[in-house]
């Protein structure tokens, strides 16, 4: 469905091996009535700077709890959702709970800094036409400044993608919202293509910086992700760095010069008001 908008070269991971899977666990005669039964719930997971180790923000990330099956994690149900054409409806919900967390947040915690959100936008809702429309209502409607949101793509999705699909993102990008290329470092990474790309964050993929967990590092790993991360910065690009899990990961990706983390290190995934928490204890030293 999808694939069929031009020219395009992102898919969806393998369509009919999902497509089973899910069926037999019954996902598919429940998804469609899971968002009016408020079946749907999202969980945060913080993001840190990691020059001073302060919160910057945090991740929305999505989760269902099936009332057979117990809460199942995105990667189980966002496929189905996009074949559905679910995720435009769905998508939208975690936008609008994302930015209504955000600026709850910001009015409960002002001395926390402006805490931003992140939110994964799915290939799907890039080809919806009411995306722009949408989400500046949400804004406006929630009063969330444009830049203290941040839309995550990845890049197989944005990757050799036509013009049409790039405008919505642009016309974001131009009224202050982040656009993140999300899972860099997976897909058909054409660097030179980043420059075409309406983005300002370059969000590196866990399998990326994997070698930084084994000890010793290998120097070509470093090497590697030194030459993205200059990269990325001379395209004026802030890099975040995913799957952080030790702190010797997070040393030496501060020291190659990312500029943001995410990672069990710091923190799992977890509900609103945790991330109080930690913003509090930042703010207060
Ligand atoms: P993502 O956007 O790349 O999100 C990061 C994933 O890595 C999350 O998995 C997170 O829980 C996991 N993670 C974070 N830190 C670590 C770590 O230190 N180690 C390891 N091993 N994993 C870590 P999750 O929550 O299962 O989400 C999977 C994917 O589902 C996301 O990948 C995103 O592409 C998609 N997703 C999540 N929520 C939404 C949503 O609201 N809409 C859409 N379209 N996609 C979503
Ligand atoms: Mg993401
Ligand atoms: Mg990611
Ligand atoms: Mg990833």
């Amino acid at each position: 469905r999808a694939k069929s908008a031009g020219g395009n070269r992102f898919e969806l991971a393998d369509p009919e091996v999902d497509a089973r899977t899910i069926t037999r666990h019954g996902l598919t005669t429940a998804l469609p009535t899971a968002l009016a039964r408020g079946e749907f719930f999202i969980e945060y997971q913080p993001l840190v700077h990691l020059a001073d180790g302060s919160v910057s923000g945090a991740e929305a990330l999505v989760r269902w709890t099936h009332p057979q099956h117990g809460v199942l994690g995105p990667d189980r149900f966002i496929p189905l959702a996009e074949h559905t054409g679910l995720i435009v409806p769905l998508g939208r919900w975690v936008l609008e709970e994302a930015v209504r967390q955000a600026r709850d947040w910001q009015v409960k915690h002002a001395d926390a800094g402006p805490l931003r959100i992140n939110v994964n936008l799915s290939p799907v809702q890039l080809h919806h036409p009411g995306l722009v429309a949408d989400t500046v209502e949400i804004l406006e409607r929630i009063g969330l400044e444009p830049g203290a949101l941040c839309l995550e793509v990845t890049e197989s999705a944005l990757i050799g993608a036509d013009d049409d699909l790039l405008k919505p993102l642009r016309r974001l990008a131009e009224m202050g919202v982040d656009i993140a290329l999300d899972d860099f470092g997976t897909g058909y990474s054409n660097l030179a293509n980043l420059r075409r790309l309406p983005v300002s964050v370059l969000k590196l993929d866990r399998s990326f910086t994997q070698g930084m967990q084994r000890y010793p590092v290998d120097p070509v790993d470093l090497k590697i992700v030194e030459g993205v991360v200059s990269l990325a910065h001379s395209l004026d690009l802030s890099v975040t760095v995913e799957g952080v899990e030790t702190g010797a990961q997070a040393e030496q990706l501060r020291d190659l010069g990312c500029d943001t983390a995410q990672g069990w290190y710091y923190a799992r995934p977890g509900p609103p008001d945790r991330l109080h928490t930690l913003a509090l204890v930042d703010a207060t030293g």
